[in-house]
């Protein structure tokens, strides 16, 4: 938790549950995320926050965006973004919200099939569009694989129709899962991307550029590798493959920007053992599953939680939040331990919730209001 967090919780004792998220803290992950990969292109992948003060102060840096839908790409316009630093990132996309795009100046897309490809020559005549490559998502904590991507044969059939349907054949892309804690994940994609830039360069396509996707992790309950041996191990691989005559290379970071920028302040609405002498007691946040905690599905995501009496003897716990449903627990399989004297009404925080918190929330789910959010 950054000071300035820190003190507003102190000083402000705002409602709970509520985000509260340090801006200072997201320039100085894009300036440490752009000293580490001077050469790459930096896209924020917008769903991760897609709040205005976070857009705003990364137009200011001179960020450009990744976004999901239509949206999206209309609050980078309003934050001040111009579209030409506009990507849009969705290989799923209606006609109508392509036409949107083009129509406010975005000229960069994302496809993964013929039928999207025609769409995009259809809808969004001449824009520069790039093929996303199906990887291996191992190392993840979050994988994305098997909704999205085409393999190396199809992407080369594709780029060499792109041309002929009037698009601009631009790049490749892939995405190796979010939170993805292994720096092999990215070395393996580049060389599988490399192998068929190359190929498509030798067939007379005119292709500029490689998208290494998002997926640099924030640190949760567990250590994570320092963002240095992702870009070392990145421009390693690229330079092994390209030598001096590199690509353009585009990174779509999410998670890594805005994740340790935010806290969530909770309030401890039980804490129980619903059967006697259960060595288990059960803590009921006033957040859960439906209150932005969607990433804590399959336990994928662990949270670090501080409380007011950390220090003191402690004991396992399941934790859950709020709501009359079943699917509504967060943690009963990963050995979370919290203190023994944690009691109803207590204030806990959970750590770098920045990232995927505030938009999974649930609109009046048993009556819960969304998350509410304090940019600071
Ligand atoms: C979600 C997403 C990202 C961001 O991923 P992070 O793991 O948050 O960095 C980047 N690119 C695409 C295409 C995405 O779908």
């Amino acid at each position: 938790m950054t000071p300035k967090v820190a003190r507003y919780l102190a000083e402000q004792q705002p409602a709970t549950p509520c985000l509260v998220l340090d801006i200072d803290r997201v320039e100085s992950n894009f300036r440490a995320l752009r000293a580490a990969l001077p050469l790459a292109s930096i896209y924020y992948a917008v769903k991760a926050n897609p709040a205005r003060p976070v857009l705003e102060r990364l137009v200011r840096l001179g960020s450009s965006f990744d976004a999901a839908g239509i949206e999206e790409v209309e609050a980078c316009l309003e934050a001040g973004a111009t579209p030409a630093c506009v990507s849009y990132g969705n290989t799923i996309k209606k006609a109508s919200a392509i036409r949107r795009a083009h129509a406010a100046g975005v000229t960069m897309f994302a496809f993964d099939s013929a039928e999207e490809l025609e769409k995009l020559a259809r809808h969004a005549p001449g824009s520069r569009v790039y093929c996303r490559i199906l990887v291996e998502n191992a190392g993840a904590d979050w994988p994305l694989s098997r909704k999205f991507g085409t393999d190396v044969e199809t992407a080369r059939e594709l780029m060499l129709r792109a041309g002929e349907m009037g698009l601009d054949p631009y790049g490749l892309s892939f995405h190796v899962g979010s939170q993805q804690t292994s720096t092999a994940a990215y070395e393996a994609a580049i060389g599988k991307v490399a192998m068929l830039f190359t190929d498509l360069r030798d067939a007379g396509v005119n292709l500029r550029m490689i998208n290494l996707g998002g997926g640099f992790p924030t640190r949760y309950r567990d250590e994570v590798p320092g963002i240095d041996r992702f870009a070392t191990a990145i421009m390693q691989a690229m330079t092994g493959h390209f030598g001096n005559a590199l690509p353009e290379i585009v990174i779509e970071p999410g998670r890594f920007v805005v994740g340790d920028a935010g806290v969530v302040s909770a309030e401890v609405v039980l804490v129980c053992r619903r059967v006697k002498d259960d060595p288990i007691r059960w803590v009921y946040l006033d957040i859960g599953r439906f209150g932005g905690l969607a990433e804590t599905e399959g336990e994928a995501i662990k949270y670090r939680i501080t409380t007011p009496h950390d220090g003191g003897e402690t004991g396992p716990v399941a934790i859950a939040g709020p709501t009359c449903d079943g699917a509504d627990i967060m943690y009963e399989r990963s050995n979370y331990r919290l203190p023994m004297a944690l009691a109803s009404g207590d204030r806990v925080e959970l750590l770098s919730t920045g990232a995927y918190v505030t938009t999974y929330a649930s609109q009046r789910f048993n009556g819960f209001a969304p998350l509410a959010e304090h940019y600071i």
